[in-house]
């Protein structure tokens, strides 16, 4: 069987995946994707593993990354493709980013308990299980020790945005996150473009900045939704990516890998896009 499909979105264990590198690689050939790309947040990390799992097959692994942005619209992310890991200034970037939300978990840690609701910081590790730091394993560790009835509440008592022992994310602007993956060699999409409330008019202001492409197929796109997006890339000349955002064989978010996929010619487009 001729492989054509490409799965553009994809995490493992480098990030918030739960499966390595080596088998989201291994579970992507016997899905006989064409070509996949890691997408991994904030970090390069995994990309040297899963192209040395899937050497010497016919499918390529495109080095990627998904990087997160703050605006005003609330979380954004961009994904990158064909970075170059070894580009000093991303990794730094990254870097940065990642101690960042190390400090921020340590702050909300720290809120709480004036709070009087004191964890061990630990037991925030434990719960992360070397996973990037963040507020799941802050709720996780309120709800262990009782001081919530559910992570959902944790979120909206103490940690969610307006939350009394909330802190605010170190995060790169939507120019720096597209500046960042273009000085690293590689092209730059918007993902899941309506997870934020981002209007028509900021995306074009990002095509200003130099965004290449936009995430028009995804799990819980509505067919409006994919035609909204494809008529922008048709309009803007903007490249229409799509992927399932696998993070985990069940229970997590994204769809099962490889069930939300383009054809192989967007890989040639983004090859292009990227300068390679
Ligand atoms: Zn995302
Ligand atoms: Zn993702």
């Amino acid at each position: 069987m001729q492989r054509s499909r490409v799965d553009l979105h994809i995490h493992s264990t480098a990030s918030d995946g739960v499966l390595t590198p080596e088998e989201v690689v291994s579970l992507a050939l016997e899905q006989d994707l064409a070509a996949i790309a890691l997408t991994d947040h904030d970090t390069l990390s995994g990309i040297a593993a899963a192209q040395a799992a899937a050497a010497g097959s016919e499918m390529e692994v495109i080095p990627g990354v998904e990087v997160n942005s703050e605006g005003a619209w609330g979380d954004l992310h961009f994904l990158g493709f064909y970075i170059d890991p070894n580009t000093p200034l991303l990794q730094q970037q990254l870097g940065a980013m990642r101690l960042a939300r190390v400090e921020r978990a340590r702050r909300m840690v720290q809120e709480l308990a004036k709070l009087d609701m004191p964890l061990d910081w630990e037991d925030v590790q434990r719960l992360a299980a070397g996973q990037s730091i963040g507020r799941p394993h802050i709720a996780r560790a309120l709800l262990e020790r009782g001081y919530v009835s559910s992570t959902d509440e944790a979120f909206i008592r103490y940690i969610g945005r307006n939350g009394p022992a909330y802190a605010p994310r170190l995060r790169l602007t939507p120019p720096e996150v597209i500046e960042a993956i273009h000085a690293a060699g590689g092209a730059a999409v918007l993902a899941h473009p309506f997870h934020s409330g981002i209007q028509i008019e900021d995306i074009v202001r990002f095509i200003s900045y130099g965004l290449q492409g936009l995430e028009v197929y995804y799990p819980n796109h509505s067919p409006e939704d994919v035609q909204i997006l494809l008529d922008l890339c048709g309009r803007y000349d903007l490249i229409a990516t799509g992927g399932s955002d696998f993070h985990a064989p069940w229970g997590k978010e994204g769809a099962p890998l490889g069930s939300v996929y383009v054809p192989a010619e967007c890989v040639e487009q983004l090859r292009q896009a990227a300068g390679q």
